[in-house]
């Protein structure tokens, strides 16, 4: 016999969260769907409760919470609201794993909630690890729980890894896409517009990653993030341009050999291997053809243009509570970029000043970290 897995996905109105509820339901012998969870986005979160009748919901926003529990409780459906309901909601036995498809810093809490209650994660949330990932990655530990990464190149390496557990990693190489500025010089990337940088070749994602791609923030925050997954030190892990997006990411090992994870950019893969590992479900999704691709190639991600990239690495280097600082940074500054107040290269100016004014702390505690992102938002906030 075999018992269906319970399943909460903070952030089920999102991109990643609305792929995972399709990989859900193409499979309801393997998942139980227990919780969702969204911010502000009422009527799509009543709207998939109604059709997937989880057995709990969180909206965020307090003001909505009347409506979605009228909504809702015919069906039965327990609704509550809040911050502190999304940290407590993860505690029930009936949850297996948790999905972590909040973006942002806002991320942050509730995770670390989730490993404290000892779910495992199905990691979207790469901000989670980047401006926490030592404390993180000890609670996982500690706590006994699994961190399944999410982000397509992540879980290339992590597929990669399979079977290699007594083998070190030389080094990996995150694959990049560029972005839609990719080969763009200073002069022409500071002409870009918000419907430019929203406009991604490969991927169709959530706003704010949308942007980070553009400015390569997202690479940097993934830099960081294999850090913390895999245990690498910032020279292990290398950035290669590769715009078809179809190799996800690639490990080389001692022997110099490597091993590369491929496919059409897809992310229910990456959501269901995380969700099923080490399984692998059967699924319809299209499959690669060589012959749409007769050529894939690889270039040199450009640093001085994108600055962010540059960055990401310089906090990786300085460690302690920097990359939380960059973080809440480019969080603020790509806020201010999607409500018209700032220029595309603004973002990267906004947070390298940030990482020189803000304090670092080296040895942070949870308290540590909320202080920081806290004094680096109000640094990048008098910047715009
Ligand atoms: P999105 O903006 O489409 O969705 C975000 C979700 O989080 C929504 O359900 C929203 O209601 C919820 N949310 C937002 N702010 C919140 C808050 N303050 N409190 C509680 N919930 C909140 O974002 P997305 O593109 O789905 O990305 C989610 C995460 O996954 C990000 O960390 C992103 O970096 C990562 N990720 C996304 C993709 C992708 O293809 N979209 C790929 C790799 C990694
Ligand atoms: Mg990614």
């Amino acid at each position: 016999m075999t018992t269906k897995k319970g399943i909460a996905i903070l952030g089920s109105t999102g991109s990643i969260g609305t792929q995972a509820l399709e990989v859900i339901e193409a499979n309801p012998e393997t998942f139980d769907l227990q919780v969702l969870t969204a911010n502000n986005n009422a009527d799509l979160l009543i709207e998939q409760a109604k059709k997937y009748t989880p057995n709990t919901v969180v909206i965020g926003d307090e003001s909505q919470f009347e409506r979605v529990k009228n909504e809702l409780w015919e069906h039965d459906i327990h609704v509550y609201c809040g911050d502190r309901a999304l940290e407590q909601v993860v505690d029930s036995s009936e949850i297996e794993i948790v999905l972590t498809a909040i973006v942002g810093y806002a991320g942050l809490k509730p995770t670390l909630a989730a490993i404290r209650a000892k779910k495992n994660i199905a990691l979207a949330n790469k901000e989670t690890l980047v401006v926490a990932g030592e404390l993180i990655t000890k609670e996982a530990l500690q706590n006994g729980v699994n961190i399944y990464p999410v982000d397509s190149e992540h879980s290339a390496i992590f597929q990669c890894l399979s079977g290699e557990f007594q083998n070190p990693i030389e080094k990996i190489y995150l694959t990049a896409s560029g972005g839609p500025f990719r080969g763009f010089n200073a002069e022409r990337l500071a002409t870009v517009t918000k419907d430019q940088a929203l406009n991604h070749p490969c991927w169709e994602m959530g706003a704010k990653i949308t942007v980070d791609s553009a400015t390569m923030m997202n690479k940097g925050l993934e830099v960081i993030e294999a850090k913390w997954l895999f245990n690498l030190k910032p020279e292990q892990i290398d950035v290669i341009v590769h715009p078809q997006s179809v190799v996800h990411s690639l490990v080389q090992f001692e022997d110099g050999s490597m091993k590369a994870q491929m496919g059409l950019p897809d992310m229910r893969l990456p959501i269901q291997y995380a969700l099923t590992f080490p399984q692998r479900l059967k699924t319809d999704f299209p499959r690669f053809n060589f012959m749409d691709y007769p050529t894939l190639t690889f270039e040199k991600p450009d640093l001085t243009t994108f600055r962010n990239l540059q960055l990401a690495y310089d906090a990786l280097e300085a460690g302690g509570t920097m990359a939380c600082a960059l973080n809440a940074a480019n969080e603020v500054a790509v806020e201010a970029f999607l409500n018209d107040k700032i220029h595309f290269t603004d973002i990267a100016r906004i947070n390298e000043k940030t990482m020189n004014a803000v304090q670092n702390i080296l040895t942070p505690s949870l308290e540590d970290y909320i202080a920081v992102d806290e004094e680096a938002r109000k640094i990048a906030l008098k910047l715009i």
